[in-house]
């Protein structure tokens, strides 16, 4: 079987303006407070993850009359919303990650941004927020990481994490859709993801709290999904694991994934995993990336409704080799252990995780060659 692409590959396929035709879309106002090349520097020699910004943000604003209008960057710093902001109290908003990652010539690229801004529009639909042009999403990227290009860090596992989101700002307590919204992007120069580096991660098993259900937000990328999974998160790292492993709402027997990675697992026999995409599970740009490389390497990956229960015996048996999650921030990640109220079993960290992880990084970072046209230069 082979990997069938999904309309967001379809949609994320079509031609886009050069950076250079799109740059200056997002007019800059040009900042007074700039940090100088000093706390700048400094900024870079601490990263962390999503914790410090650069020094723009892209905006712009919808209105039923104007549609999207008043494209520009703008100095980063706090909002001013009403409280009666609807997203403060209906939740009406989505978001997206992406990177833009230094080569080593010094230019600047994104890794399949039309994917993204194919994906924040499948994820308006679902929210009922307008849809956003791709070449408005783009625009943005490439004005804003022009503006802050300096942000854009050099070394391994670094990157200037971007994240677009779209809110609904009009100050209104009835409940309809919101007929004012705000489009803004932040960057945060970033880190390696995980603390501790490439080092396998534990998981819990949830069988009591799901994520999303059938008919719901689960293929969105919206805060309210993150809502749901954060007292499952916590009481999982109270029992000592690091992520959950979230099962589908209508059996809670399936493996939809971890609430914010999506997730793999590898057979002995060297073919890989991964569960369908059944409208509960978010279509990472990573999982389909893996999907496609792995295929084009003779890999048989397929996409299945893969059984907890199954997929314990089939560890315990020694036909499960490896399994990993994957999204933007941590790119791949080893798992290893999953636990649950009556089962606790580890896996090793396999050759064909780490494989997966340098084949797309060396994409992602121009070392490789980009047979699927994935990068998108910005600078
Ligand atoms: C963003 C996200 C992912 C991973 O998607 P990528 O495009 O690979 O970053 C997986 N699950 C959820 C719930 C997400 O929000």
């Amino acid at each position: 079987m082979s990997y069938e692409f999904t309309q967001l590959d379809k949609d994320a396929a079509a031609p886009m303006p050069s950076a250079d035709e799109l740059a200056g879309t997002f007019e800059l106002n040009k900042s007074d407070h700039e940090r100088t090349e000093a706390e700048a520097a400094a900024l870079l020699q601490d990263m962390g993850f999503g914790v410090k910004f650069s020094d723009y943000m892209a905006h712009a604003t919808w209105t039923a009359e104007k549609g999207w209008h008043d494209k520009r960057i703008e100095p980063y710093g706090p909002l001013s919303l009403d409280p009666a902001g609807s997203v403060l109290h209906y939740g009406q908003e989505v978001f997206e990650g992406l990177k833009a990652y230094r080569h080593e010539d010094g230019s600047v690229w994104s890794f399949r941004p039309a994917y993204n801004a194919a994906r924040l529009n499948k994820s308006n639909r679902r929210l009922a927020i307008p849809h956003l042009p791709h070449e408005d999403f783009v625009a943005s990227i490439v004005d804003l990481v022009r503006a802050d290009e300096r942000y854009v860090p050099t070394g391994e596992g670094t990157s200037l994490y971007l994240r677009p989101f779209i809110f609904a700002s009009e100050a209104f307590l009835g409940v309809r859709s919101a007929a004012r919204f705000e489009y803004m992007v932040i960057a945060s120069p970033s880190g390696a993801y995980f603390e501790h580096g490439f080092q396998p991660i534990r998981l819990w098993v949830e069988r009591e709290y799901h994520r999303a259900g059938p008919g719901g937000m689960g293929d969105a990328k919206t805060g309210g999904n993150y809502a749901s999974s954060l007292l499952p998160k916590v009481v999982a790292h109270d029992k000592g694991y690091d992520e959950c492993l979230f099962l589908d709402a209508a059996t809670n027997t399936n493996l939809d994934e971890l609430g914010g990675m999506n997730v793999f697992v590898v057979m002995a026999d060297g073919s890989v995993k991964t569960p369908k995409l059944t409208g509960n599970i978010l279509p990472g740009g990573t999982r389909s990336s893996i999907l496609q490389l792995l295929e084009s390497q003779g890999v048989k990956a397929t996409e299945e409704t893969i059984a907890y229960d199954e997929l314990v015996a089939g560890i315990e048996k020694g036909d499960v080799a490896e399994m990993f999650a994957c999204g933007t921030a941590a790119v791949v990640t080893s798992i290893g252990s999953l636990t649950g109220e009556d089962f606790h079993i580890e896996l090793e960290m396999g050759e064909v995780t780490k494989k997966v992880y340098k084949d797309l990084t060396d994409i992602q970072l121009g070392r490789a060659e980009d047979k699927f046209g994935w990068l998108y230069r910005l600078a």
